[in-house]
C-alpha cells in the first residue's frame, strides 16, 4: 500500500486523509522536510493558498516541495492545492508564490462572488462526478504537456488537469462521499512506485 502525505500547513487535511485511506493508501500528515521525504505521493488540500504559501515559507517547506516535485513526486492539489501547483497565477496577493510544476495559469476566486460556492455534475476521466466548488479557481490556459481532465459550467472552464505525475482539480472531491478522484490519484502513485 502506498504512503501518501497530506500537506498539513492549513486546509481540509483530515477530509483528504480519510478519502486516501478509503482509496487504498496509508495517509500521513506532512509538515516537515523529513516527513515529505518519507511519502510516495502528496495531497495539497483545499484551504487558502495565500496562507499556505506563507506557512510553507515559515516552515521552510517551499524549496523542499519544489525539489520533490522536480524529482517526480506524484502530487494532487485540490482548489488552493491547484493554485499551489500552478506555474503562474492571476489574482494572487502581492508577492504570492507557488510550488509550481504544472504548466498552467490559474485564476484565483475565478467564478466570482455571486457564485462563491456551487455544485455541478461534470465528466472526470470519462465518469460523471458531482463536484463541489468553494471560492474556486479555474485554469485560464495550459501548456502543451497538460491534459485537460474536466471542464465545468458556467463557461466550460477547465477545472481538472494532469501533467505527468501532477494532478489538480478546482473542486473538492474530499467533501463528497465519492472516492473516485482519490482512487485515480492512488493509481497514479502506484504506477510511479512500480517504475
Ligand atoms: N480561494 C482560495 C485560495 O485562493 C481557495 C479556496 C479553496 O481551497 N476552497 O486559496
Amino acid at each position: 500500500m502506498p504512503t501518501i502525505g497530506v500537506l498539513a500547513l492549513q486546509g481540509d487535511v483530515r477530509e483528504h486523509a480519510r478519502m486516501l485511506e478509503e482509496a487504498g493508501a496509508t495517509a500521513t500528515a506532512v509538515r516537515r522536510p523529513a516527513e515529505l521525504d518519507a511519502v510516495d505521493g502528496l495531497v495539497i488540500p483545499g484551504g487558502e493558498s495565500t496562507t499556505m504559501w506563507k506557512l510553507a515559507e515559515i516552515f521552510d517547506m517551499l524549496e523542499p516541495l519544489r525539489l520533490r516535485v522536480k524529482e517526480g513526486l506524484p502530487v494532487y492539489g485540490s482548489c488552493a492545492g491547484m493554485i499551489m501547483l500552478a506555474d503562474r497565477i492571476e489574482g494572487g496577493v502581492e508577492g504570492q508564490q507557488t510550488i509550481g510544476g504544472i504548466d498552467m495559469t490559474v485564476r484565483r476566486n475565478a467564478f466570482g462572488r455571486q457564485v462563491d460556492s456551487f455544485e455541478s455534475d461534470l465528466t472526470f476521466d470519462g465518469q460523471v462526478v458531482h463536484a463541489v466548488f468553494i471560492r474556486a479557481p479555474w485554469v485560464e490556459s495550459v501548456g502543451p504537456e497538460v491534459e485537460v481532465l474536466a471542464v465545468a459550467e458556467p463557461g466550460d472552464r477547465i477545472v481538472a488537469v494532469r501533467q505527468g505525475p501532477l494532478l489538480a482539480t478546482s473542486f473538492h472531491p474530499e467533501l463528497t462521499g465519492d472516492t473516485r478522484v482519490h482512487e485515480y490519484f492512488v493509481s497514479m502513485v502506484n504506477t510511479v512506485r512500480e517504475l
